[in-house]
C-alpha cells in the first residue's frame, strides 16, 4: 500500500528544524519540571532530546521561568543539546516577554493560546504584544487552541449565529466549529499584525478521538499552515498511547498532521522519555519515518511454553536501543532494519524471512534449534546455551556488512 501524500503546508523554521512542507513529520514533547529550576529542566530537555524529541516545550508560567529561559538555552549550547526550545505561554505572556527579552530571543518559538491571553477588550492587546514581540525577535509562533480553555466570546458569537439557523447545527458541532475558527482567525489577526504567513503553525487539541479527528480534517482543509497535531489529556499507560495512536493514526493516514506530540501522563515516578518513544513508535510503524530498527516479535501461544523467546525479544530490542546512538552516528540507514525474533516454526520462519535478520526458536516439541535468516534466505543454525548471545554478534556483523560507515557514504 503507497504511503499517504501528505497535505501541502508552507514550511516554518523552528531554529534549525523544519516544521511542514516536505520536512518530515517532526517529533515533539514537552517538560513536566519547574522551568524555573534550571538544572532539573536542562536535564529533562537533555533526556527528551537525547531520546529522539526534535523539539521541546517548556511552560513559561511566571517571571522566574522566563528568566531561567536563556540559562537553559546556554547550558544545553554548553552541553552540545541543540534542540529548539519553545515557551509555552498563557494569561501572563505578553508581560513575561516584555519584562524578560532574552526569554524570547532564546526561544525558537512561541507557543500562543488564542483562549488564554486575556478576555475581553485585554485580549486584543495582549495577543498583539505577543505576536509584536514574535516579530521583533523573528520568533515562528504556534497558535494552540485547546478546547479546555476555548475563546468563550467567540463560542458565545458562534452559539448565537447557529440559534439563527434555520436547521441549527447541534451544540457539539459549534463547539468543533469555534474550535477550528478561533485557531483560523488567529491566525489571520497575526498576519494583520504582521507575522509573516510562513511563521504560523497551528493546533487545535481535544481530548476525544473523534472530535480531535473531525476537527482535524476541517482545519487542513481550510488553511496551508503546518499542522501540530495531539490529542491533549490522553491518559495514562495504555490508554493514552491507544487513544493517541487512534487519533493521530487516523491523521497522518489521511496524510494531515506534520508534527506530533504524544502527551501521555507519566506514571508516579515513571519516565518522561516515553511520550518520544510512543510518537517515534506510531510514525516507523506506520511506515513514515524510521527511527531505530524495529524488532518484530510474535505473541507466543501454546506453543512456546517456555518465556526464553519472550527474554530473547526483549534482549535484542534493548541491544538495538542500546547501540543505536553509535549506529546512527556510523551507519547510514541502519534505523531501517528489521529484526524477527519469532517463536516456533508455525510462523518463524516465514515471518523471518520478511525480515532483514530472523530468528525462528524452537516451540514446545520441536528440535532444540533455531534457523537464522537473512534477507530471506537461511545461513546459519543455531543450537545450546548460547543462542542469545550468538544472535547478537550476528546483529552486529550484519549491520557492519549491510549499513555503509557514514565517513564514506556519498
Ligand atoms: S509463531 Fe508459533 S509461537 Fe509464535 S504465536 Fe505463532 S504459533 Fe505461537
Amino acid at each position: 500500500m503507497p504511503l499517504p501524500t501528505r497535505r501541502p503546508s508552507v514550511p516554518v523554521r523552528i531554529g534549525h528544524v523544519t516544521v511542514g512542507g516536505p520536512a518530515p513529520i517532526v517529533v515533539q514533547s514537552m517538560t513536566n519540571t519547574d522551568t524555573a529550576d534550571v538544572a532539573a529542566t536542562v536535564a529533562q530537555v537533555r533526556d527528551l532530546a537525547l531520546a529522539g524529541s526534535e523539539l521541546v516545550r517548556v511552560t513559561v508560567n511566571e517571571k522566574e521561568a522566563a528568566a531561567a529561559v536563556p540559562r537553559i538555552r546556554e547550558a544545553l549550547d554548553r552541553a552540545g543539546v541543540d534542540v529548539p526550545l519553545v515557551g509555552d505561554f498563557h494569561f501572563n505572556g505578553h508581560r513575561l516577554l516584555k519584562d524578560e527579552p532574552a526569554c524570547a530571543a532564546a526561544l525558537a518559538k512561541l507557543r500562543i493560546n488564542p483562549g488564554n491571553v486575556g478576555r475581553g477588550s485585554k485580549r486584543d492587546p495582549q495577543f498583539a504584544e505577543m505576536i509584536e514581540i514574535a516579530c521583533r525577535h523573528e520568533k515562528p509562533v504556534r497558535i494552540g487552541v485547546n478546547w479546555g480553555s476555548l475563546d468563550q466570546d467567540l463560542l458565545t458569537r458562534l452559539m448565537d449565529e447557529n440559534s439563527r439557523r434555520a436547521a441549527p447545527w447541534d451544540a457539539m458541532d459549534v463547539v468543533r466549529e469555534a474550535t477550528v475558527v478561533s485557531a483560523l482567525e488567529s491566525a489571520a489577526r497575526a498576519e494583520q499584525l504582521g507575522m509573516p504567513h510562513e511563521r504560523i503553525v497551528l493546533s487545535a487539541k481535544v481530548s476525544g478521538v473523534q472530535d480531535l479527528i473531525a476537527i482535524y480534517t476541517s482545519l487542513a482543509a481550510r488553511c496551508d499552515y503546518p499542522l501540530h497535531l495531539g490529542l491533549t489529556e490522553a491518559g495514562m499507560g495504555s490508554k493514552g498511547i491507544v487513544a493517541s495512536s487512534a487519533a493521530i493514526g487516523v491523521l497522518l493516514q489521511q496524510g494531515i498532521g506534520d508534527t506530533i506530540r504524544v502527551s501521555l501522563t507519566p506514571e508516579p515516578g515513571g519516565d518522561r522519555t516515553r511520550e518520544v518513544l510512543v510518537a517515534q513508535e506510531l510514525l516507523q510503524t506506520m511506515g513514515l519515518r524510521a527511527f531505530t530498527p524495529m524488532v518484530i516479535a510474535c505473541p507466543g501461544c501454546g506453543r512456546t511454553t517456555s518465556t526464553y523467546f519472550q527474554e530473547l525479544a526483549q534482549r535484542i530490542q534493548s541491544h538495538l536501543r542500546t547501540r543505536m546512538p553509535e549506529w546512527r552516528r556510523a551507519h547510514v540507514g541502519v534505523e531501517e532494519m528489521t529484526v524477527a525474533v519469532m517463536g516456533c516454526v508455525v510462523n518463524g520462519p516465514g515471518e523471518s524471512k520478511h525480515a532483514n535478520l530472523g530468528i525462528s526458536l524452537p516451540g514446545t516439541g520441536e528440535r532444540p534449534v533455531a534457523p537464522v535468516y537473512e534477507d530471506g534466505e537461511k545461513t546459519v543454525t543455531l543450537k545450546g546455551e548460547r543462542i542469545a548471545e550468538e544472535f547478537q554478534e550476528l546483529v552486529e556483523a550484519y549491520v557492519a556488512r549491510h549499513y555503509a560507515r557514514r565517513e564514506t557514504a556519498p
